[in-house]
């Protein structure tokens, strides 16, 4: 009954529109990672201050922003860079929590997020509205969660002591050696 479902606490038409005005569009990742999300605040409860942390950098840090207090720079939201489509909510104060991931396995049952996933049709025959119906359907039906306990890359990081470049003037982490990055050559970008 998708006209009764309610997702991050927004109806089905609301949580797709908040989705639509931050990303640009109704992306089908970010639409699953706020699945994942509600998903994984059941878990964990209302009420328990949770982090987060995600496993790709696609759509999923977007889904936990729109639908969590965890964003990337207020330190609470960590991405790692691994390509799997997997979340964690987790308590801050006891580092337990729940991992979602979207579960290839149950996802044939659904084959458009199948072969999304998959990327195993090409994007012009895979109609974004099919995917989507197809995701509101599946629902919980194509994610798994587990228990865990966040053993790294939990808490804020914190910034080190700061030193000014002697090459270009601006402030750098010291622990980055005796000027900064961009001075040493190992910046992303070249002066013009
Ligand atoms: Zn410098």
């Amino acid at each position: 009954m998708p006209t009764a479902l309610t997702l991050c606490g927004k109806t089905y038409r609301e949580f797709a529109e908040t989705i639509e005005r931050f990303h640009g569009w109704k992306a089908p990742g970010v639409v699953i990672g706020g699945f994942m999300v509600d998903l994984a605040q059941e878990h964990v409860g209302t009420g328990v201050e949770a982090d987060a942390i995600v496993e790709t950098i696609h759509c999923l840090p977007d889904a936990v922003q729109l639908f969590t207090p965890c964003t990337i720079g207020n330190g609470w939201l960590k991405v790692v860079d691994w390509d799997k489509f997997a979340l964690t909510l987790y308590d801050k104060r006891t580092r337990e929590g729940t991992r979602v991931w979207l579960d290839l396995e149950k996802t044939r049952r659904f084959p458009a997020v199948y072969n999304w996933y998959m990327r195993l049709v090409p994007k012009q025959e895979l109609p974004l509205d099919v995917l989507l119906g197809e995701i509101e359907r599946a629902g919980r039906g194509m994610l798994s969660s587990a228990p865990v306990r966040v053993n790294r890359w939990h808490g804020k990081s914190k910034k080190g002591e700061v030193s000014i470049c002697p090459r270009c003037g601006e402030a750098y982490p010291v622990v980055q050696g005796g000027m900064c990055l961009a001075c040493q050559g190992r910046g992303y970008y070249e002066q013009r």
